[in-house]
């Protein structure tokens, strides 16, 4: 069984200040973004703790420096994928909806463990909730969620859209889109640092590519995110910027330059 939030082992000097220092002075590209990360991205793969402390405190730390120095407004999206998936229980036999509401609740789980450590670091967040659970997070509304951005939090998008048969990617272009945010930030933790013609980890010939149409995406069937999530953001003219988020200092390259990974538009 999964244990809990596994200890920082130290936190790690200072995430991202290096790089932030060799930049100088950045106006940001993007003014509002929403950040996409996986569950798994959080997961521990050397052990049973179902959320790793080092990394959910380097993204917190980084978050925390893109507003302070940037001042670009930042929401949130993390899956669930690192504790439970609608296709696992679907798999032992569960009924498909109730398997995607347990998905769901993973989903403010990590919301909840990325607020605490965001926090830590002095930076007011809200979590918002697609399912009613008043004790721990306010329900998602809109022009709450706006006024929170406006206010300099961060905002964190928990329990997907509260609809099952859906992903957090999908979640998180219709979060977007709805406050208008610049560019939907999708971080990979599998190691590929955007859109490859190939998967680069079996075909060596596989070649990033910089940009990408939404029609190139989907004529070519190219794995950038879930295709719904694709589809979406191409009807709606959202941008979608791929890139590895568990390099140091990504989170603020993609929030600062954007000239990381892959941007679909
Ligand atoms: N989920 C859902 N509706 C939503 C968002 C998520 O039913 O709007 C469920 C679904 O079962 C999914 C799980 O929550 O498998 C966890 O989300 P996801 O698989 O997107 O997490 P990730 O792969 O990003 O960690």
């Amino acid at each position: 069984m999964a244990q809990p939030v596994a200890a920082a082992s130290g936190s790690p000097a200072v995430a991202g200040e290096e790089l932030l220092d060799a930049l100088g002075p950045v106006k940001p590209r993007w003014r509002r973004v929403v950040l996409k990360m996986s569950g798994e991205a959080l997961g521990v793969t050397t052990s049973s703790e179902a959320i790793s402390g080092d990394t959910v405190e380097r993204i917190a730390q980084e978050v925390t420096v893109a507003r302070e120095r940037f001042g670009s407004e930042l929401a949130i999206v993390v899956g669930g994928g690192n504790i439970w998936r609608g296709t696992i229980g679907v798999g032992a036999g569960m009924d498909r909806a109730t398997s995607d509401y347990m998905g769901m609740l993973a989903t403010v789980i990590n919301s909840l463990a990325l607020q605490d450590a965001i926090e830590r670091h002095g930076q007011p967040t809200r979590v918002l909730t697609a399912i009613a659970m008043a004790e721990i997070a306010e329900p998602y509304i809109r022009r709450r969620a706006i006024r929170h951005l406006e206010k300099g939090r961060v905002v964190i998008f928990a329990a997907g859209m509260g609809n099952p048969y859906f992903t957090t990617d999908t979640s998180a272009a219709l979060r977007a889109a709805e406050i208008e945010a610049e560019v939907l930030l999708k971080g990979t933790h599998s190691g590929v640092d955007g859109v490859y013609s190939a998967d680069p980890r079996l075909d060596p010939d596989a070649t990033r590519f910089d940009e990408l149409s939404f029609s190139e995406v989907v004529m070519k069937d190219l794995r950038a995110m879930d295709m719904t999530a694709i589809t979406f953001c191409k009807d709606n003219n959202l941008p979608i910027l791929v890139f590895d988020l568990m390099v140091e200092g990504n989170i603020l390259s993609a929030i600062s330059t954007g000239s990381i990974g892959t941007l679909i538009r």
